[in-house]
């Protein structure tokens, strides 16, 4: 965020102080490239002066990682990424593994040839991570063991619901979206990548996992409303 003539301030997710606020100094009229280190989503080894309400960036290096905000769809991508750890992390308040599921959940969206396919990844992983992970092997009605058939998809009530004890005229998940849901829930990275995603497969996986995380965040992601307004105009 702009501040002033030529401060801006900025929202850093560090590993051991949770969220942290710091204003870069004259960064918008420097010659030095203090700007082009401070990148959105970049990884930084920065050091801060303590200040009353904000710190103060002194010095700050660029870390080895991908960039991300020279290609708009990637950059949309982030954006969910780094609005959900901005939404579950608290100012100097750190919550265990969110730090490196972010970095990792960037790196991936940069390396993946389909950056959809590695935000449905960390919506997963950050579901798991605050204990929202959806019940997947069991109908969350009934608590019978789900058959091999599709099963509609419940946030409130927490995972799959079976065809017998869905409610009429709710859309049910195909069997194929299941089994994805079940490989990302695993947590098994390479498996992951070796699937095959066509994009309505991926449709209604992403569906699921926005349901879910909107459902126990209380409120609507700003970047999902975007990538959602993007996928519309394709
Ligand atoms: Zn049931």
């Amino acid at each position: 965020m702009d501040y002033g003539e030529a401060d801006r301030i900025f929202t850093l997710l560090t590993r051991h102080h949770g969220k942290v606020g710091a204003i870069a100094k004259g960064i918008r009229r420097s010659t030095r490239s203090l700007a082009a280190t401070l990148e959105l989503f970049s990884t930084v080894d920065v050091q801060l002066a303590r200040g009353r309400d904000l710190d103060v960036v002194v010095q700050a290096v660029r870390l080895p990682g991908p960039r991300l905000v020279a290609d708009l769809e990637r950059t949309a991508h982030a954006a969910v990424i780094a609005e959900l750890a901005d939404r579950v992390t608290e100012e100097r308040h750190p919550l265990e593994g969110v730090f490196e599921l972010t970095v990792r959940g960037l790196e991936e969206v940069a390396r993946e040839p389909e950056p959809r396919r590695a935000t449905v990844y960390f919506m997963m992983a950050a579901l798991d991570l605050l204990g929202y992970a959806p019940e997947l092997a069991r109908c969350v009605a009934c608590h019978r063991p789900l058959p091999e058939a599709p099963a509609a998809f419940s946030p409130p009530a927490g995972g799959l619901v079976c065809a017998d004890c869905a409610p009429p005229g709710v859309p049910l998940l195909p069997i194929q979206a299941l089994k994805v849901l079940r490989v990302v829930a695993s947590g098994s990275i390479e498996l992951y990548r070796r699937l095959r995603l066509e994009p309505p497969l991926l449709a209604e996986v992403e569906g699921a996992l926005e349901a879910q995380l909107e459902y126990h965040l209380d409120r609507r992601l700003k970047s999902l409303r975007i990538l959602r307004q993007m996928r519309s105009c394709e």
